[in-house]
């Protein structure tokens, strides 16, 4: 039986190798495989996470994922990796990566265990696709399937292959669900001076929709000229991408001192404005925050940087408090789309059965990976995502015998 697949990227290699029978014939437009998993992880390939949850997924279709998930965990990904010899190791985050620290590593055992089992033909870019001839051409010949699966990522990072253009070709016929851009940078109204850009703090990022607290991550985050980036403003990035795709405000509290009350923080300042009354407004902040952020502090603030402790007032301090614990940015769109990890949205998973990844409309055709509708948060959720979804339908071909 011929089974084509459209992409090697995460996904189709995961599949191939999972695959031990069939004629398996993989399509792929670049000249190698595993483009965007290369470029994984910043190179690293964080491929899961010890700490599992549901909610670190979401599609319109809210339980789709869970059955692949269940049936393919985080543990078992990690089992796998090491079976076909990839030593692998976490963080204290949870975050696993392989223990060489290199996504080539995965990639090449990837590829070189699953050449026994597919074919892999490249430099071909799938331009048509006929479900009822069962037939797929591409820029060099056309190929007749009797399964043909679907492996061609999302639409992001355009560069990597995945460039979204499969999504042009089969709209008319397979319903898609709206889609953005996750994992990702945003612009937002207030901004810090340029002369801020690219500074770090350590804090906690809260994510507002409507005004209502919608999550928060306490980790990197960075200041850019734009406006914010870093890990914490990934970890929060698919609801807040969400809420624009869905015209809703949104706005990003930054939080200096996550560790300390409202109340903690506030003693803490007395506690210097009394023990030094001569100290500057200046000398205190160059304590408390990022030297290049202080400029912008003051701003804020609207006080003088030679003012002494002493002169402050209870007020003054109770402001620096609240900028520092709750500095808000109105966030207005996302920054540089083309670079975001991630494509929110997909082929509508309403119309996929979660058992076999077949397609309820067109028997004999499945989807794999971030061309459905299912976005993991930034965490290595989403190469789980790309395996779970490939044993699932792995485990139902070997199961036909095909
Ligand atoms: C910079 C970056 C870093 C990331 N880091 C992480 C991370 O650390 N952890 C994590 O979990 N996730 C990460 N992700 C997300 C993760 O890489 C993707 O979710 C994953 O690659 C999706 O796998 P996929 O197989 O569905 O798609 P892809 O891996 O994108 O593979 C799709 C393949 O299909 C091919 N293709 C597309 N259209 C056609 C066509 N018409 N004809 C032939 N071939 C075609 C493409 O060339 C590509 O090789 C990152 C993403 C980016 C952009």
């Amino acid at each position: 039986m011929k089974i084509l697949v459209i992409g090697a990227g995460v996904a189709g290699l995961f599949f191939a190798n999972f695959m031990d029978c069939g004629e398996l014939t993989i399509l792929e437009k670049n000249e190698f495989s595993g483009r965007k998993l290369l470029a994984s992880g910043n190179g690293r390939c964080n491929f899961t996470n010890l700490n599992f949850s549901y909610d670190f997924y979401k599609s319109e279709n809210e339980d789709f994922f869970k059955y692949a998930l269940d049936n393919f965990t985080n543990y078992d990904l990690i089992k796998y990796l090491n079976d076909i010899g990839i030593a692998t190791t976490n963080l204290p985050s949870g975050r696993c990566y392989p223990k060489t620290m290199s996504s080539k590593t995965i990639r090449d055992a990837l590829y070189n265990s699953s050449k026994e089992n597919a074919k892999f033909i490249f430099n071909q870019e799938v331009e048509a696709i006929d479900f009822s001839k069962k037939e797929v051409v591409t820029n060099e010949k056309s190929y007749a399937y009797d399964k043909l699966v679907f492996a061609t990522g999302g639409k992001s990072l355009a560069n990597s292959g995945s460039d979204g253009k499969i999504f042009a070709l089969i709209r008319n016929e397979i319903p898609l669900t709206k889609m953005t851009y996750g994992i990702t940078n945003f612009e937002s109204k207030e901004k810090f001076s340029k002369k801020t850009k690219g500074t770090r703090i350590t804090g906690k990022a809260s994510l507002f929709v409507e005004g209502k607290f919608i999550k928060s991550s306490i980790d990197d985050i960075i200041f850019q000229d734009y406006g914010l980036t870093g890990t914490a403003i990934l970890d929060i990035s698919n609801d807040l991408s969400l809420a624009l795709r869905d015209k809703k405000k949104a706005s990003v509290e930054v939080d200096f001192y996550p560790e300390k009350t409202y109340d903690e923080f506030y003693d803490f300042l007395e506690k210097i404005r009394n023990n030094f009354p001569n100290k500057s407004l200046y000398d205190l902040l160059i304590g408390i925050i990022n030297e290049k952020l202080i400029g912008d502090v003051i701003k804020l603030l609207e006080l003088s940087p030679k003012k002494k402790l002493c002169e402050l007032k209870t007020y003054d301090l109770k402001k620096l408090v609240k900028t520092l614990k709750n500095l808000s940015f109105e966030i207005t769109k996302i920054h540089d789309c083309e670079n975001a990890q991630l494509t929110i949205g997909g082929v509508d998973t309403k119309f996929v059965n979660p058992k076999t990844m077949e397609s309820k409309i067109f028997p004999n055709v499945f989807f794999i990976g971030e061309i459905l509708d299912v976005n993991g948060a930034c965490g290595g959720y989403n190469i789980q995502w790309a395996a779970s979804s490939a044993k699932v339908l792995a485990d139902y071909l070997r199961s036909l015998n095909v």
